[in-house]
């Protein structure tokens, strides 16, 4: 079952095109110390994410998966925006993207590109494939913790 992808302009902003286009980070991570991945049912969107967490930073983060134009671009700009940064502040990143799209939170400054997803807020449906990328993360980091 999927969901069609609704044609609102504003769901769909060039930044989004860009990297559902030309997802960044997609591949295996040699070496990654750990490993999640998750589906959204709703829409058959599919995410797995490897992680190398270093020293409470993560070192490497790469993605598989495959889903709509919401969910790769979701991953892609997760991805871009955490890696190399610590895990300290992947939490705080997780946090401000989930209030904007679950609370209507304006989004602050530490999400950078992240802030394009901000339309999606308006579609509940679309909100689900938005954050499967970040219970992912939350899980993988989990993981990460468990194992050091
Ligand atoms: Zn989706």
């Amino acid at each position: 079952m999927s969901v069609p992808e609704p044609q609102f302009d504003e769901l769909y902003r060039e930044v989004i095109l860009d990297h559902a286009r030309r997802p960044r980070n997609k591949g295996v991570l040699e070496g990654a110390n750990c490993h999640a991945e998750g589906m959204n049912p709703v829409c058959g969107d599919e995410v797995a994410l490897d992680l190398l967490v270093e020293e409470g930073r993560i070192a490497g983060i790469r993605f598989r998966g495959q889903g709509c134009s919401i969910s790769v671009a979701s991953v892609s700009l997760l991805t871009e925006r955490l890696e190399g940064r610590p895990v300290a502040e992947a939490e705080q990143v997780m946090a401000a993207f989930k209030a904007m799209l679950t609370e209507g939170a304006q989004p602050g400054r530490e999400l950078g590109d992240l802030e394009a997803l901000q339309g999606v807020a308006k579609f509940p449906v679309r909100v689900k494939c938005a954050l499967l990328c970040w219970n992912v993360l939350r899980e993988g980091l989990q993981q990460c913790e468990t194992a050091a």
